[in-house]
């Protein structure tokens, strides 16, 4: 469904002065030993935060983290993200050791204008996956105002997300705007040719959108795990690679139908293989239709970059989402590589999104060559397939 949306924003939600504002934020940020070993994420909410301290606002932030399944666990606190978003505002931070409840309650109360305090991890409550009404209840009483920055979070219907929405005068913040912006660009109206270039290892997530993307681009490029049920779907051996078998049909169904429809659906002629998934493996190059147990295909192979690399030379608009192979080991890393240069000389608008993909285009150091970095994954391929996103529809004009 087509829908051109025009969100509230930070603009619309009046005198900010004295105000306590509830504001979902994505920092959803890898650990490691109760330190942010990446940061990113909550930089990107930087802009939208200072611009809250700066109007007098008191700003009671909320985030998830991880997968806790409504239960506290130390080692998902948000406690080490707070001591980061403290060095990076230069300010204290206060770290609410609860979700809601009564010391969360006298926290957010006591605030004063240009004051940050950062609730604990909304995954603590069951409430927040339930999308239950009495807890977004609670969460709502916290604040007079809801600003949502957490586009990674949009395509959830949970409570902080789609309910507290609904209880506050709403708008997005700054970084949600932005993805608004540029994401409706590329649904709506894209400057053609359009490219998608599809891989990473969610297959089953990810299978669904080759239909659902098909209906909007000129061309599919499709790498990472999901080519190996692509090319096994059409007869092809791909040994020990991932691939799901009882997904055949469908995956020949969307190809057939995006090939009717004109789409030309570029799948790895050849690829870089290996018996084991591992830094010290061997790698071969082999026809990515040939590949014999116990190999298994890790990477696509130099006659896939090459094609890859010319369907993407000429793009006057390109979005990729998922590596196209296990770039984290260096046998298995000229692939993302090499697309990621491919579409950093492009001279088209080019879009990344999902986590694995940003730090990939990171490490290559090529974040500048790139017209957009999306902090969503799933929540910005289900935009582009032209989904309802709850954290979205929550903010457009009734
Ligand atoms: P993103 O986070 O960008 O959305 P995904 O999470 O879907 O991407 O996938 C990223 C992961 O996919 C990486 O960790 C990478 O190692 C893995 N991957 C890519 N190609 C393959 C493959 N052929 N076999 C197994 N894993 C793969
Ligand atoms: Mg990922």
């Amino acid at each position: 469904m087509h829908r051109v949306g025009v969100l509230r924003t930070i603009d619309d939600l009046g005198e900010l002065d004295g105000k306590r504002v509830f504001t979902r934020v994505d920092f959803n940020v890898p650990l490691e030993e109760s330190r942010v070993a990446d940061d990113l994420r909550i930089r990107s909410s930087l802009p939208t935060i200072a611009e809250l301290i700066h109007g007098g606002a008191a700003v009671v932030l909320a985030s998830h983290l991880g997968r806790p399944k409504g239960e506290f666990r130390k080692d998902l606190s948000l406690e080490p993200v707070a001591a980061r978003l403290s060095e990076l505002l230069g300010q204290e931070v206060q770290a609410v050791p609860e979700v809601v409840g009564e010391i969360a309650s006298s926290v957010c109360s006591h605030l004063g204008p240009g004051e940050v305090a950062l609730l604990e991890n909304l995954r603590f409550e069951a409430g927040e996956e339930k999308n239950d009404p009495a807890f977004a209840a609670e969460l709502a009483s916290l604040s007079d105002l809801y600003v949502d920055d957490a586009f990674g979070a949009a395509h959830r219907a949970h409570a902080s997300v789609s309910s507290v929405p609904a209880l506050l005068p709403s708008a997005a913040g700054r970084l949600l705007e932005r993805e608004v912006e540029v994401l409706s660009k590329l649904r709506d109206d894209p400057d053609r040719p359009y490219v998608a270039v599809l891989g990473g290892a969610k297959v089953s997530d990810k299978l669904a959108t080759i239909a659902a993307l098909s209906a909007r681009v000129d061309r599919l490029l499709i790498g990472g795990a999901m080519a190996f049920t692509l090319i096994a779907a059409a007869g092809g051996e791909v040994g020990d690679s991932l691939c799901e078998v009882e997904r055949f049909d469908e995956v020949n169904l969307a190809l057939k139908e995006a090939r009717a429809r004109g789409v030309e659906v570029l799948i790895p002629t050849d690829a870089v293989v290996a018996a084991e998934m591992s830094p010290d493996a061997k790698p071969e190059v082999v026809p990515s239709d040939a590949i014999l147990s116990p190999m298994r295909g890790l990477d696509i192979g130099p006659g896939t970059v090459a094609a890859f690399s010319a369907a993407l030379s000429d793009a006057s608009t390109i979005f990729w989402n998922g590596p196209m192979g296990v770039f984290e080991m260096d046998p298995f890393a000229s692939g993302t590589r090499e697309v990621a240069s491919a579409i950093a000389r492009s001279s088209g608008f080019s879009v990344v999104g999902g986590g694995d993909s940003l730090r990939a285009v990171r490490g290559l150091g090529l974040e500048d060559a790139f017209d957009h970095l999306s902090t969503g994954g799933g929540a910005s391929l289900e935009f582009l397939e032209g989904k309802i996103l709850p954290g979205i529809e929550a903010l457009e004009p009734m």
